[in-house]
Formats: C-alpha cells, sequence, structure tokens
C-alpha cells in the first residue's frame, strides 16, 4: 500500500488497523521506544496514535523486519504512517495551519521568503548608517534588533503555542523533573537512533544498518546549539560588557560560530545526501519538497555564514552578508512551521512517556 494511499483511507482507521497488528505479533517490541510503548495499549485512541507517532524516529527497522508488508495483503508500513500521523500534529497544532501545511510540504514559501529578505537587506544595506563601529557601518545594531526580534519572537510564540496544544491533546499532565531530566538525557545522546542494541539504523541503505544518520543528526544538533550560543554570548558581550564585535577568533563567539557552523554544515549536508538514498515511501510522500527546503535552508544559514567569515573585509563581504541575513531570517520565519518542530514534538513526546512510566 502506497503513502498516497494510506493518506486517502481515514489515517486513524488506518493507523489502529496496522498497529493492532503490531500489537498481536509483537516481534519489533525491542527496536525502539515507540513499539515498548504500544505494548501498554490494547485500544488505540487518537492521543495514543499521536503519541506513538512522536515517539517513532522513522528508523525503518520495522518495515525491513516485518513478514507483513507488501505484497502481503496486511500490507504494513508503520514508518509511512507513523510518519504521516506525525507531520499531520505538527499542522494541526501549529497555528495558522495552512502556513504550517504549506510550509511541511512545498519548497516555494521558503524561496520567497529568502527573495523578500534578500531585497529587504540589500535595501537596508544600502542607507549609510554612520556608525564608528566597523561591523556596524554597513548596518546599524539598532537596525539588526528591530528586524530581528519580531522574527525570532513572533515564531517561538506560535511553537509554545502549538507544544501547549499537542501536550494537552495527549493527556499531558504537569511536569516533574525528573522527567524532563529523562527527555532531555535521551534527546542529548540521540539514544533512540541507536537502533534497539546499538546497531543504527536501517534508513538509508535498506536491511543494513548504519549509525550514520545518528552521527549525522548529533552533528546538525550540537552545530546548531553552537551557533545559537555563539550568537547569544555575542548579545551579552554587547549588552553587558559593551564589548562591541567583530571578535577575534580565540574568542568564544567566534569559535563557537566557526565550529558550529561547520558542524551543522556538514550535518546538514550528511542528512541531504541520507535522504536521497532512502526510500521515499517510507516516509512522508507528502511532506518530501518540506523536508529537502528545511535540510537545505539549514545548510545555507550555516555555509553562508563561514562564507561571511572568510570573506570579512573583502570585496564579498556586503553581498555575502545580505545573502547570510536573509538566510536566518527565513530560518526565523519557518521555525515553527517547517520540519524544524519534530525535535521540540519529540521532546514533548519524550517528557509525556517518561511521566507515563512514572505515574504507572
Ligand atoms: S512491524 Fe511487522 S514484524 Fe514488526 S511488530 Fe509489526 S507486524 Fe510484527
Ligand atoms: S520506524 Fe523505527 S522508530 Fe519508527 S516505529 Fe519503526 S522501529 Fe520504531
Amino acid at each position: 500500500m502506497s503513502d498516497t494511499s494510506v493518506v486517502k483511507l481515514n489515517m486513524h482507521d488506518e493507523a489502529v488497523r496496522q498497529l493492532t497488528v503490531c500489537n498481536s505479533c509483537r516481534y519489533c517490541e525491542g527496536y525502539c521506544n515507540a513499539f515498548q510503548a504500544l505494548t501498554r495499549y490494547r485500544s488505540f485512541d487518537e492521543p495514543t496514535v499521536s503519541h506513538l507517532a512522536n515517539l517513532c524516529h522513522n528508523c525503518r527497522g520495522c518495515f525491513y523486519a516485518c513478514q507483513y508488508t507488501e505484497p502481503h495483503e496486511f500490507a504494513l508500513n508503520i514508518p509511512a504512517l507513523l510518519a504521516n500521523v506525525r507531520a499531520n500534529n505538527w499542522e494541526q497544532h501549529i497555528r495558522p495551519s495552512v502556513v504550517s501545511r504549506l510550509m511541511q510540504a512545498t519548497l516555494w514559501p521558503y524561496v520567497l521568503i529568502t527573495i523578500v529578505f534578500a531585497v529587504l537587506f540589500t535595501f537596508v544595506l544600502n542607507v549609510s548608517w554612520g556608525s564608528s563601529e566597523p561591523f556596524y557601518s554597513s548596518i546599524s545594531h539598532n537596525t539588526l534588533v528591530l528586524i530581528f526580534l519580531p522574527l525570532f519572537i513572533l515564531p517561538w510564540i506560535a511553537l509554545i503555542n502549538g507544544l501547549r496544544s499537542y501536550w494537552g491533546s495527549i493527556g499531558g499532565q504537569r511536569l516533574v523533573m525528573a522527567d524532563i531530566t529523562h527527555a532531555f538525557g535521551s534527546a542529548a545522546s540521540m539514544k533512540q537512533l541507536s537502533g534497539g542494541q546499538g546497531q543504527g539504523c536501517n534508513y538509508e541503505s535498506g536491511e543494513q544498518y548504519t549509525s550514520i544518520r545518528r552521527w549525522a543528526h548529533q552533528a546538525t544538533m550540537y552545530g546548531f546549539l553552537m551557533c545559537f550560543a555563539s550568537t547569544s554570548l555575542a548579545t551579552v558581550y554587547h549588552y553587558v560588557f559593551g564589548w562591541v564585535a567583530p571578535y577575534e577568533f580565540f574568542s568564544f563567539p567566534k569559535l563557537l560560530g566557526v565550529f558550529g557552523g561547520l558542524f551543522l554544515s556538514a550535518g546538514t549536508a550528511s542528512l541531504f545526501y541520507l535522504k536521497i538514498k532512502a526510500d521515499n515511501e517510507l516516509g512522508s510522500v507528502q511532506r518530501r519538497a518540506g523536508e529537502y527546503a528545511f535540510v537545505v535552508l539549514l545548510f545555507l544559514v550555516s555555509t553562508s555564514g563561514l562564507i561571511l567569515y572568510w570573506a570579512g573585509g573583502t570585496a564579498f563581504a556586503s553581498g555575502s552578508l545580505v545573502i547570510h541575513l536573509a538566510f536566518i531570517a527565513t530560518f526565523f520565519v519557518s521555525l515553527p512551521f517547517s520540519k524544524m518542530v519534530h525535535g521540540f514534538f519529540r521532546l514533548a513526546a519524550l517528557c509525556r512517556e517518561a511521566q507515563i512510566k512514572r505515574l504507572a
């Protein structure tokens, strides 16, 4: 059964059908925490299916191990089913849903937003700001804050509201520190991406296991966090200590930014390569374009930042700055509507799983 036909059926009925077969079989019980959680249930209402879907990380091990995939009449495809349920969750809870649906499924909003910001920053950089600080002679610090502050705050509001809505929909209760610590510990090590016995994923190599996807995710996540820490630290330097950019190479903001950028570029390039190699039918086919757009955008954010660093003081500096700022602005705008949300929903699912086990 193709991914498209799964969606044409009532998705919840299809999920109940497939998960009921798995619950009788239980061959994949040791593969991941989605299957371990599944064994707690005798029936599958919508909150339960959503919770299981957000615990799944699409390793595809259960597909390649399964004796009930096509051409068997059961036609199970658990990775695609759960990928579609997950994406539906994001689109349902992150408002406005129409924007969420567009940015999960298509490429062109990313292109259009980048062009709009590139034009805006080209205009802004052509204004003489008269700053005495070399770094801000092309664009004033206050202008940067004026543009980026709403771009930073508004998407976070949409994301937090979406997570609250999702948390309520799966019956989440007040968390205790142990739940949060457990969830963050699991996310930090990406333990689930190592497979049930540490053998890795089947994502890109069919029945063969590899750990490349886990390493690529770790490089992407830690690279992103280092870049975020670099920007946050530079803000503290500016406002608290009055130390104005640019900073020396051997300074914390610069080291975090450069090495974070390298990790992020390497991680996203690897994820892009794995996506090309992987079987599309085992993911959400309808969201493929949006997934590629998100990975490419993250790659361009980090790579344009590195190019800007090396272009400093050359004739390419101004153009590099326009392109880098446009990619960053597009990333901020798309944050709650793109594949980026999968990390936050997964963290919420891990918190809920820890909570369910604690309360059992
Ligand atoms: S995916 Fe297939 S093998 Fe795995 S538990 Fe479900 S029915 Fe069994
Ligand atoms: S695809 Fe992997 S993570 Fe998802 S349910 Fe199957 S075995 Fe678990």
